[in-house]
Parts: structure tokens; sequence; C-alpha cells
């Protein structure tokens, strides 16, 4: 993991799916580079009272088929290349959910474990002050991603708003609903998941009840998608996240573990399952893995001694190039992240069409229309890896490359 280059990878797929469908190498020389890549200085006085600087970043991969979208990070460890990776990834998912944006990512190299609330707040204002020429509701549309959340889009909506001098909600999606945000987009990514665990059970003929899973991460997406898993009737029989791993092959009691995680900010010491060392989650015996935290997760050594039948990749980029090979030799399907994950950025689009429309939906209309873009979504995934004779990564990257494709085709080169 210590060596993983998201940006080789993301490119090696990307090279792959252009030999699969026989791509325009103009365009590949295109989707090759990324459009915009904005690296600002985050000047914030500290409680302290000294000053600090952080680096961010925005980049915008792709934006021919529409506004730029994806998250914000927040992580210690963030540089240019990963949120390059994140962003071509975010390019070829809208395209693979078929939604009208094209792809984009930013964040903070910081901890916010080690900042106050003040000095989040101000980290993330002087941020979106700094990549504001980039942003706005026609051009580039922020979410939550690793270590943010609703309260930070709240202080970048409302630092876009002051800024412009008016209410800017759709320059901003996974908002409080008290200021513009949809219902549902909590749990949206984790509900998405759950469609895709379903959908690939049915086609691998694997029943859903008593059946066994084990999720890495227990964060925005871990932790509704354990919920949602067993109150499907699966048991989640072991959770880690950066502090430890848990098991219990009876199947976790998610609430009393999310009560324990809510004190301890961890489930180690959860008392109701054994301890687990993290790396040895992925080898227990079991229908599906979940990696639901960040890249790399699953390498050539996890790969080698996986546990499970499926792994449905809610994290971005979780398996990295070398175990891809592997897990295809040992027959575990693998439903790739641009697809797994895409339940968040759907509702953000829901959202975001909300704000446009000035009209909220109801939690029943965004609940199906998210189960029908999901499903759909699937089942053209699937149908290009039965066409192509390939994994669903692979049929997944084709399509989204083939949509961006034609939008580039449709638009032209300027000038
Ligand atoms: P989060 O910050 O809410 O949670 C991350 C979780 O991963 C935490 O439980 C953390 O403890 C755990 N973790 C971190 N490092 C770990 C390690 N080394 N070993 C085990 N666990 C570790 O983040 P999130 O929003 O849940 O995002 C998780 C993944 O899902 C990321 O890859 C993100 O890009 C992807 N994703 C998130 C969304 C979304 O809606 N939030 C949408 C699409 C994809």
């Amino acid at each position: 993991m210590t060596n993983f280059d998201p940006w080789a990878a993301i490119l090696e797929r990307l090279d792959d799916a252009a030999k699969l469908v026989g791509l325009d190498p103009d365009i590949l020389r295109i989707l090759r580079t990324p459009r915009r890549v904005l690296e600002v200085a985050v000047p914030v006085r500290m409680d302290s009272g000294q000053v600090e600087v952080f680096t961010g970043w925005r980049i915008h991969h792709n934006t021919t088929r529409g506004p730029a979208k994806g998250g914000l990070r927040f992580h210690p460890q963030l540089d240019a290349r990963e949120v390059a990776a994140l962003a071509a990834g975010m390019t070829f998912k809208t395209a693979v959910a078929n939604l009208p944006f094209g792809g984009a990512k930013g964040g903070v190299r910081c901890d916010p474990t080690q900042l106050s609330s003040t000095e989040l707040e101000k980290v993330t204002r002087r941020y979106a002050l700094e990549i504001m020429p980039l942003l706005g509701e026609d051009r580039d549309v922020p979410a939550p991603d690793v270590n943010t959340d609703g309260r930070v889009m709240a202080w970048l909506m409302d630092t876009i708003s002051t800024v412009a001098g008016m209410s800017e909600p759709g320059s901003v999606t996974g908002k409080p609903l008290s200021i513009g945000g949809t219902l549902g987009h909590t749990g949206a990514t984790a509900a998405g998941v759950v469609v895709c665990v379903r959908a690939v059970f049915r086609e691998t003929e694997i029943g859903i009840a008593g059946s066994r899973a084990v999720i890495q991460g227990f964060g925005k997406v871990g932790g509704p998608l354990a919920f949602l898993l067993s109150s499907a009737g699966m048991r989640v029989v072991a959770i880690s996240d950066i502090g430890g791993a848990v098991y219990n092959p009876a199947g976790l009691d998610v609430a009393a573990l999310s009560d324990h995680v809510r004190s301890h900010r961890t489930v180690a010491g959860f008392d109701r399952a054994d301890a687990l060392a993290a790396d040895d989650l992925w080898g227990i015996d079991c229908e599906l893995a979940v990696p639901a935290a960040l890249e790399g997760a699953i390498d050539d050594h996890v790969a080698a001694r996986l546990g499970a039948k499926v792994v449905v990749e809610a994290a971005n980029g979780p398996t990295t190039l070398t175990a891809d090979p592997i897990l295809e030799r040992r027959d575990v399907v693998v439903v790739p992240d641009i697809l797994a994950n895409c339940g968040g950025v759907t509702a953000s689009y829901f959202e975001w069409a909300q704000n446009r429309q000035g009209y909220a939906w109801d939690e029943h209309t965004v609940a199906e229309r998210l189960r029908a873009g999901m499903d759909r979504a699937f089942a053209e995934v699937w149908a290009k890896a039965e066409t192509l004779g390939v994994g669903m990564r692979r049929a997944a990257f084709a399509i989204g490359v083939e949509r961006v494709a034609e939008a580039i085709e449709a638009r032209g080169l300027f000038p």
C-alpha cells in the first residue's frame, strides 16, 4: 500500500479501456491529462495564535459532459496525484451513472482529528475562497468525501454565498436539509452499494439471507452500509476502522457497535465481539467483502488470501492494479468502485437538480430514482462485461470511456 500510485493506476485502467473499445488516440491523449489543476495555500490562524499554512487542491479532470463534480477530502497524506486520480475516477463514474457531470476532486492536506472545530471551519472557509474561481453550480459542485461532512459543506456553501452576495444552494451538495440538502443523501452511497450487492448476488446465485459480510471502514459509507446489510438479513461478521477490527461469527450488533463508536471513536474495544488484527479481516471466510476506507487496501497479499467470494468496492480505488488479476484467477467477482459507489454522486445530482428547480422531492422519490438508477447502471455494466468477455471493472471503464468520448466527439475541440 505504501508504494501505491493512484494516478498511475487510473491511467493504466484508462489505457486498458481505450484498447477494449478502440478509442481514438487523440481522445485518449485528452483523457490522460487533467483539464485543470489548482494548488492553493491555505493560511489559517490556529487557536495557539500562530499561523499555519496548509496545502489544498481542486482538480478538474474532464468537464465535457457537464459541470465538474467530486468530493472534498481532508487527509494528512493527501497529494496532487491522489486528487487527480480521484478526479479522473469521477469523470468515468458520472459517465457510468449517466449523470450530466464531469469529474473533479479536491481537498486539503491536514489532519482534521488534530484541528479544533474553529480551526476546521477556518481551513474550510479559506480553502473555499482560494478555489472559488473554479466553483459555481454550472462550473464545479463539490460534495463530502473522506473526513468531510454536511457541516463542512454548509461552511463551504455559506462562504460561496457570502462572497456572491446571494444564496447559492446549487453550488455544493451533501448540505444539511435546512439549507437545501436532499432527503436521502446520508446513506445514499451505502444504499447504492446494497443495490449492487443484491444484483451481483442474484447474478452469481448467492442468497442474501444469512450470508456473511466483512467491511473495512465504519464511516459515512461503511456505517450505514453495515446497518443496511444486517437489515437485509446478512450477518456482518467483521468490521475494521483506523483504530482496529472486531469479529463476531454470529453477526455484529451494528446498533450497539455504533453506540460504542460514538463514545470511543473507533470499533476497537467493542465488548460484544472479539478483537481482530485489522489485516485479518480480509482472510475471513465469507460471501462479501466491502472495502469502505481508502485506496490500495486490497493489494496482492490481501487478494491472495481474501476469504470472500464477492467484492463490492464502496471505497474509491481500493484494489491495486496487480491485485486485480489475482482476484480474477481466484474467481472472485468484483463490482468496481465507479459503479458500486455511484449512489453518492447520484444523490448529489438529485440535490443539485432540486436546488436548480427550487422544488424539494419527497423521500420516496429520491430513494426510488436512486434504486432505479443503480439497477440500470449495474445491468448495463453486467451486460457489457458479458459482451466483451471481461470482468466488471474493465466493462465499467469501457462504458465510462465510451460515453465521455462520445461527448468529446459531439462537442469537438476548441478552437
Ligand atoms: P469517512 O471519513 O466517513 O470514513 C472512513 C472510514 O475508514 C473510517 O471508519 C476510518 O476509521 C476508516 N479507515 C481509515 N483508514 C483506515 C485503515 N487504514 N484501515 C481501516 N479503516 C480505515 O469516509 P467515507 O465518506 O465513508 O468514505 C470512505 C470511502 O468511500 C472513500 O474511499 C471515499 O472516497 C468513498 N466514497 C465515499 C462516498 C460518500 O458518500 N461519502 C461516496 C463515494 C465513495
